[in-house]
């Protein structure tokens, strides 16, 4: 059949088909037997960076959607002479738009009622366009959850992963304890070293906290400098030890900014809380009370001398059981004395 007949068969398969290629989300074209595209959708012009006219005046598949193939075995060349359809993936390809791109490309041979060869309907999907969308999906996703400064998560996602993981050890009847931490006497830090040295010491007790924790502790800065530790499957006893062997970390690690050593203590609050299924428990309510209960204990670190941790189970309680009137916040009845966990 001579190329004018296959052009026009074609172009009636085209008009005939042209529902279909609505469906196409990827570029897609129809090559003819000369291997020039005659008909494509936006997502192609988007792709080979050329407008409808320029994409009719180029016309060769293999100068739109360069290929490592070369022009003699570029894809719909391959397709039209074989007869067969052709899958490849990750080809290396260049087109005006993306110089330099992996591309997925597929195609069938379009044939005639006669069976004779006399087109290809090509798709093209631009993989690495795709993985810079992930990309920036990912870096956009990690921006939402994490604290720019100390690399911990922040407080809306720490309170999150709490609710969902108090849910857990309430179902699962495990133990969960919750660490506040509150840097001591920060203001000072700021007002003697400046705030660049502030920052400084906000990251490296952060990376510190970060260090002593397990892969399965989840770790977040809560307010300024203040961060929250969740120890999931912690008991008191491994909650104590926990915040014992960090704030004895802390207070022996030499930290310094501008060749100056800034000494830093931190003061921790602790409490656990050991998961039981009862009908009707209302786990947010329950995330407030843990929090609020470490931050009491934290509160009484602060009050007798900071530098010291916590535990809210071992605050002294009342007849009824509830815990003592709060001392006073800045410890006016204590001066700071060094370490001791309770
Ligand atoms: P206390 O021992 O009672 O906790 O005393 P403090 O001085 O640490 O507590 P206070 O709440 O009075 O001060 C907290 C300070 O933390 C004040 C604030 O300027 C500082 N701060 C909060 N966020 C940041 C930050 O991102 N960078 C720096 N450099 N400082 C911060
Ligand atoms: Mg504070
Ligand atoms: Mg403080």
């Amino acid at each position: 059949m001579a190329n004018e007949d296959k052009n026009q068969k074609l172009t009636a398969w085209v008009e005939k088909h042209r529902g279909l290629f609505e469906l196409f989300l990827d570029a897609f074209c129809v090559v003819n037997s000369d291997l020039n595209v005659i008909e494509f959708n936006e997502a192609f012009m988007e792709l080979t960076g050329e407008s409808y006219r320029k994409v009719i005046k180029i016309g060769s598949f293999a100068k739109l959607v360069d290929t490592e193939l070369g022009i003699e075995n570029c894809p719909s060349a391959q397709i039209v002479r074989s007869g067969n359809a052709l899958r490849l993936d990750e080809l290396n390809g260049s087109t005006k738009a993306y110089p330099t791109a992996k591309l997925i490309l597929g195609g069938v041979p379009i044939m005639s009622d006669e069976g004779e060869v006399i087109g290809a309907l090509m798709t093209i999907r631009n993989v690495s366009a795709e993985s810079e969308l992930q990309k920036k999906y990912d870096e956009r996703k990690k921006e939402s959850i994490i604290d720019g400064l100390t690399q911990l998560y922040n407080k809306s996602y720490s309170e999150a992963m709490l609710q969902r993981l108090v849910k857990t050890a309430i179902r699962s009847g495990n133990w969960i304890s919750i660490m506040m931490c509150d840097i001591d006497h920060f203001k000072k830090v700021n007002d003697t070293y400046g705030h660049q040295a502030g920052d400084h010491i906000l990251s490296t007790v952060a990376q510190t906290l970060k260090g002593v924790s397990r892969d399965t502790d989840l770790v977040g800065r809560f307010g300024g400098e203040e961060f929250m530790c969740i120890l999931t499957g912690t008991d008191p006893e491994g909650a104590k030890i926990f915040a014992e062997r960090f704030r004895a970390r802390v207070e022996s690690s030499v930290m310094s900014f501008d060749s100056k050593k800034i000494p830093v203590t931190v003061s921790l609050g602790t409490c656990t809380f050991k998961g039981e299924w009862k009908d009707g428990v209302d786990a947010p309510q329950l995330v407030k009370e843990l929090v609020s209960r470490a931050d009491t204990a934290l509160y009484f670190a602060k009050a007798n001398g900071r530098n010291r941790a916590i535990a809210y189970e071992a605050i002294p309680k009342a007849a009824d059981g509830k815990t003592v009137e709060k001392p006073p916040k800045d410890g006016k009845d204590s001066k700071d004395t060094k370490k001791k966990a309770a």
